[in-house]
């Protein structure tokens, strides 16, 4: 057994953007691969941002995708809780260690002070230059500041960041990374006024406590991740510290900047796996799996955003990708969200699909309209569907034509293929398809091609216009598969209308 754990751990403060998603699923197959765990821990600290539903949103958009849970919020384990609102004294703890051992000091700085603050001082930062000239632990006298708690004034703890050090940040994808502790702020690691972690502390905390081995996140994290060295250094946890791996950003199809749902929204693609409606504007937002998106082709088209594998193959399974990846092969430059690929992917995925699976797609909406119909047609029409369709929502419009009898037909169509002679031709033709008995593709197709041999047509003469009466247009399957779809009944009705209702042209 491998001791590989890694975590997903996600601020319920909305959707999960389509990036969050691809770093859930990086961290899923690298677990998979190791035989480690996969961890989902819930990051709500800050109370301001906290999004109600955002948590089941999570939950329920790894499912859909087929990312699984080892442990964490909604399964359980051992380090439980996974939620960190509820690990509070856990925290608690790791404060006053680093106060007593001098890494991290007490400030009563209150927002006013610190404004005026940065209005005096250009580009103010709170650090060894600056907190001598600030309200805390080390410039007040240890009676005046106990005085102060106890008298129920609210403060925060800061991290004290000694200046002047080269800083390590040793990433699996971008390499060494090295910053000058100097331009790093006291970044504020505790408050008394909800006595909650902010994320710096909680998020070390919980990956040293839940023992996690890597850390695999989004770039964003990148500039955080030298202060987080610097935490597990004064906690004394520098001998276990996770290796971290920062995965670079989802960029504009363009490739001019971030991704964002403003692009979404612009182009006409969602940013979330699910839709998802905001609690307070009641805005409503588009997602992968209501745009009849399949799970496979999203998880597909994801693990390619900023991961390539070492062949040109391009279609994946789960279970292949669990092979195949490796942080090696993830690039260090941002990736292109090429949507249009992501449509072909799940045309990919539509075509693989059972036709069985696909007729409930139909099978709604002939139900909807109280159109009845065999399982095994409506399979059929699905596997003819299926090739014209980029998604599953699209298959209905593919293959109406099986059950509903054209209302009209196409103007174009009708110009250029019910020619003069042609009610004649179809009325012979309805009388060639009234004595088959066996109305399967082979049979009809065998017996309607020696006819129009016999008679000396044209292919197209007949094919078209017959083509026409059926359908309504000029398009769909190969003929004699939507004849047999459609069985000689309802052939024959609707060939019979056609010939008294369109209008012949010259
Ligand atoms: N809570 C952070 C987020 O929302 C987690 C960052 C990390 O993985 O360390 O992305």
């Amino acid at each position: 057994m491998s001791n590989v754990r890694v975590r997903f751990a996600p601020s319920p403060t909305g959707a999960l953007h389509i990036g969050g998603v691809r770093t859930a699923l990086y961290n899923y197959l690298f677990a998979r691969q190791n035989g480690g765990k996969m961890l989902l821990r819930i990051e709500d600290t800050d109370s301001n941002r906290f999004v109600p539903g955002a948590e089941e949103y999570i939950i329920e958009s790894l499912k859909w995708l087929g990312i699984e849970i080892d442990e964490g919020v909604g399964v359980g384990g051992e380090h439980a809780p996974y939620r960190q609102s509820e690990r509070k004294d856990i925290y608690r703890k790791y404060v006053d260690q680093l106060l007593n051992d001098g890494k991290a000091y007490i400030a009563f700085d209150t927002p006013e002070q610190l404004e005026a603050k940065r209005n005096e001082i250009k580009n103010f930062q709170y650090d060894a230059t600056t907190r001598g000239m600030m309200t805390n632990s080390l410039t007040l006298d240890a009676e005046e500041v106990k005085s102060r708690i106890a008298n129920g004034e609210n403060y925060v703890v800061r991290i004290k960041i000694e200046p002047g050090e080269e800083v390590e940040v040793d990433d699996l994808i971008r390499g060494k990374v090295v910053i000058n502790s100097s331009i790093i702020d006291d970044k504020v690691l505790y408050k008394s006024a909800d006595n909650l972690p902010t994320y710096h502390l909680a998020n070390i905390v919980d990956d040293h406590l839940m023992e996690i081995t890597h850390v695999i996140r989004g770039e964003e994290w990148l500039p955080s991740a030298p202060l987080h060295v610097l935490l597990y250094r004064f906690l004394g946890w520098a001998d276990t510290m996770p290796r971290f791996a920062h995965l670079p950003l989802l960029l504009k199809p363009q490739g001019n900047g971030k991704l964002s749902k403003r692009d979404g929204d612009k182009l006409g693609f969602p940013v979330f796996p699910l839709e998802w409606t905001d609690p307070k504007t009641g805005e409503k937002s588009k997602g992968y799996r209501e745009e009849g998106y399949l799970p496979e082709a999203v998880i597909n088209f994801l693990a390619l955003l900023g991961w390539h594998p070492s062949s040109d193959q391009e279609m994946f399974t789960m279970d292949e990708l669990i092979k195949e990846f490796s942080l090696d092969r993830v690039s260090k430059s941002g990736a292109k969200f090429d949507f249009e690929k992501g449509k072909w992917f799940n045309h990919q995925y539509l075509e693989k699909k059972d036709n069985k699976d696909l007729a409930v797609y139909l099978k709604k909406e002939l139900d909807a309209r109280g159109i009845k119909a065999t399982d095994e047609n409506i399979a059929k029409a699905a596997g003819h569907a299926k090739a014209r369709a980029n998604f599953a929502n699209e298959l209905w419009e593919q293959a109406s034509f099986f059950f509903i009898a054209p209302e009209s037909y196409d103007e174009k169509t009708v110009k250029k293929r019910w020619k003069v002679e042609t009610p004649e031709i179809m009325s012979q033709l309805y009388t060639v398809l009234e004595k088959i008995e066996d109305f399967s593709l082979e049979n009809t197709e065998k017996i309607v091609t020696k006819w129009i041999e016999e008679k000396g047509y044209g292919m197209g003469a007949v094919m078209n216009p017959l083509r026409l009466a059926l359908v309504g247009e000029s398009k769909g399957p190969h003929m004699f598969d939507i004849t047999e779809i459609l069985g000689k009944e309802e052939t024959l009705r609707r060939l019979k209308k056609a010939i008294e209702v369109i209008p012949v042209s010259e």
